[in-house]
């Protein structure tokens, strides 16, 4: 892999890294490849030492995050030798941060709730386009045809108050047009120009969880003072909405280092369902720590 080991570092400032595991499964080879390039950008030994590695547990999704995995985490990367500072800040316990950023969002005029189901989404483009392969799909899924955008704000009131869900939608329209022009650097790509219209009207608060991946993500980044976000390059598109969000909330822009991921011997991505690679499985399958490290690019 090219990008191995060769983290940028942001301009006169420590670097802060962090790793960001979903505690919705067991780690696996990909899991631990992007630790221990997180660890070893902030840390690694031809650095000052100045460096600082945070870990973070992204458990929004209550209804798929498990405290069984989570403990799992903190054993597999400390069996990894990983070392990270304490207290680790739990997403869960958090919400509040992220209800705030969304009623400043609110107060912008940017917000609008949203009342639609997936079918409704999904009967409302098919009857709009005619046919499934013309819908307009961004990275999170088909762009929202902004159905609830349209609502008057009695009609708003009446849906709310009968006790219809709601999630709640970035009319991105505006927000660009109250953000102008943005780009971030990223130490593959360099300057990239921020697109977060790729997404259309994103949630950025679901209907079953008071926040979104994007939302929390991009506050908890500014709140730990990370300065070097490092993460696959599967998550290089939501990085526009992530530095739409920081400018719209007027929160720090770290540098980004979206790596490549680690591919199983076949070619194929390394996913939580493939049970074998977990790091638990390894190591009960007799690999030591240093196998692993290993295994991951990381010796
Ligand atoms: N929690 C996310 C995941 O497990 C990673 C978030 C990020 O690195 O931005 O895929």
């Amino acid at each position: 892999m090219s990008d191995l080991q060769t983290p940028i570092r942001s301009e006169n400032l420590p670097v802060v890294t962090r790793f960001a595991p979903s505690p919705t499964g067991f780690l696996h080879l990909g899991h631990a490849y992007a630790a221990l390039f997180a660890y070893r950008a902030a840390k690694g030994p031809n650095l000052d030492g100045s460096g600082r590695f945070i870990l973070r547990i992204e458990d929004i999704d209550a209804g798929r995050c498990r405290p069984e995995f989570e403990t799992a985490i903190y054993e597999d990367l400390a069996w990894l030798g990983l070392e990270w500072e304490q207290p680790v800040r739990r997403q869960s316990d958090n919400l509040a941060d992220f209800e705030s950023a969304l009623d400043r969002l609110n107060r912008m005029g940017l917000l609008y709730p949203c009342f639609c189901t997936r079918a409704d989404i999904k009967a409302e483009i098919e009857a709009a386009n005619g046919a499934p392969h013309l819908v307009a799909s961004g990275p999170d899924g088909p762009i929202y045809p902004g159905t609830c955008l349209m609502l008057s704000d009695a009609e708003r009131k009446a849906r709310a108050d009968s006790g219809t869900p709601f999630a709640l939608r970035l009319d991105m329209a505006r927000a660009i047009q109250a953000a102008g022009a943005l780009h971030w650097i990223d130490a593959v790509q360099g300057r990239v120009s921020a697109r977060p219209e790729i997404f259309g009207d994103v949630v950025l608060a679901r209907k079953d969880i008071p926040t979104s991946y994007h939302l929390s993500v991009t506050i908890d980044d500014h709140l730990q003072g990370v300065t070097l976000v490092t993460r696959g390059e599967d998550l290089f598109p939501a990085t526009h909405i992530h530095r739409l969000l920081q400018k719209l909330l007027g929160l720090d822009t770290p540098a980004y280092h979206h790596h490549g991921l680690l591919v199983a011997a076949d070619g194929r991505r390394l996913a939580k369902r493939d049970k074998a690679e977990t790091i638990r499985d390894l190591r009960q399958n007799g690999y030591s720590p240093s196998d692993v490290r290993r295994m991951a690019g990381f010796p």
